[in-house]
């Protein structure tokens, strides 16, 4: 039976404050999604524990990725945010659909063979981990999920185990649907020293609540167009990251300039970037408020994880239900069994 309002699904994992590639590639869509569907946002710390961590950073990277989430615009009155551990169903689904999975096409996907190849000993959670995708999205019975493109292969194992335990267990009535991609305009962030996808780990990145003197540091050396040696060369803004950048953070108006600039060398790359910063700082400086009075607030982050929690376990819980029913197992002690 399809839900009254479309809803989606969304997870991020918990790498603490986030940077502007992740707000560009995913959360500036959940910002504009939220209004339109119901919408779970959660912190997946269960997958997060699928390679080596330290326990204590975990817990504030999962607190700073919720406190990057809010001053991003992710809006608790509208949107259930929450981290996953908290919903113990998540793992209790992933558990179920395990069952069903061929191993085959675990060892198939191409994340795992990226991750297991850069590891000396694997553990069977990494291969699983697609498995608790599939069950984190149908835990909601979702509609639709925002994915990155690297995900796209993870999504459709999860519409395979949806039609998978559909057939088996409800062949008549299918109950979990197959979660369709959202398609929402997110960008592909490379890193400023262009090597790569923009990420924490290897320093090439900026974070949403950077203070803006750091940021600026990092953009004055960021790469540009390799064969714009000198301020006079002209450039090819198309090779550059720091014009892709200014797709995202200035207008159109801006962005033609910026490219006019540099084919006809009629400006330095500097005062490129500078024009770049002015523009990311009217996207970064209200993000930098919002946390500021987010962390004034002692109490409030967890709260609003606390009632995000209850609200996903209410649906998750009735979802157990019927599938613990229809598979003939016990019902979770204190709730009604299901009576068909
Ligand atoms: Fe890149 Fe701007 Fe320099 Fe052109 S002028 S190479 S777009 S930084």
């Amino acid at each position: 039976m399809a839900l009254a309002t479309p809803r989606v699904f969304s997870g991020i994992q918990p790498s603490g404050e986030l940077h502007i590639g992740n707000y560009l590639g995913a959360i500036q869509a959940w910002v504009e999604i939220q209004h339109r569907y119901e919408s779970f946002f959660c912190v997946v710390d269960y997958h997060a524990i699928t390679v080596p961590y330290a326990p204590p950073e975990l817990r504030t990277r999962t607190h700073e990725a919720a406190v990057s989430l809010l001053a991003a615009g992710i809006d608790p009155s509208v949107a259930t945010l929450f981290v996953q551990s908290a919903v113990p169903e998540h793992t209790e689904l992933a558990w179920i659909f395990n069952t069903i999975t061929p191993l085959g096409e675990l060892e198939r996907q191409t994340q795992f063979k990226d991750k297991a190849q850069r590891q000396e000993s694997v553990a069977a959670g990494l291969l699983n981990y697609p498995v608790l995708q599939a069950a984190d999205i149908l835990l909601y019975r979702a509609d639709s999920v925002p994915v990155g493109e690297d995900q796209v292969q993870h999504l459709e194992l999860s519409r395979e185990i949806a039609r998978r335990w559909n057939a088996r267990f409800r062949p008549d009535s299918p109950y979990f649907p197959e979660p369709k991609a959202l398609l929402t305009p997110t960008r592909r962030i490379m890193g400023l020293d262009g090597s790569g996808k923009m990420s924490k780990s290897t320093g090439n990145s900026v974070g949403l609540l950077e203070p803006p003197d750091d940021i600026w540091a990092k953009l004055r050396p960021a790469v540009t167009d390799p064969k714009r040696v000198r301020r006079t060369d002209p450039g090819t803004p198309e090779v550059c990251n720091i014009y892709h950048l200014h797709k995202a953070f200035n207008s159109e108006a801006t962005v033609e300039l910026v490219a006019e600039r540099c084919r006809t060398a009629g400006w330095g790359c500097i005062e490129c970037k500078q024009t770049l910063f002015e523009g990311m700082e009217r996207t970064l400086a209200p993000m930098r408020a919002r946390a500021a009075d987010i962390r004034s607030r002692p109490g409030h982050v967890e709260e609003v994880l606390g009632d995000g929690a209850a609200t996903a376990r209410r649906v998750a819980r009735e979802t157990m239900r019927e599938v613990k029913a229809v598979m003939g197992l016990a019902a979770e002690a204190g709730l009604r069994p299901h009576r068909p």
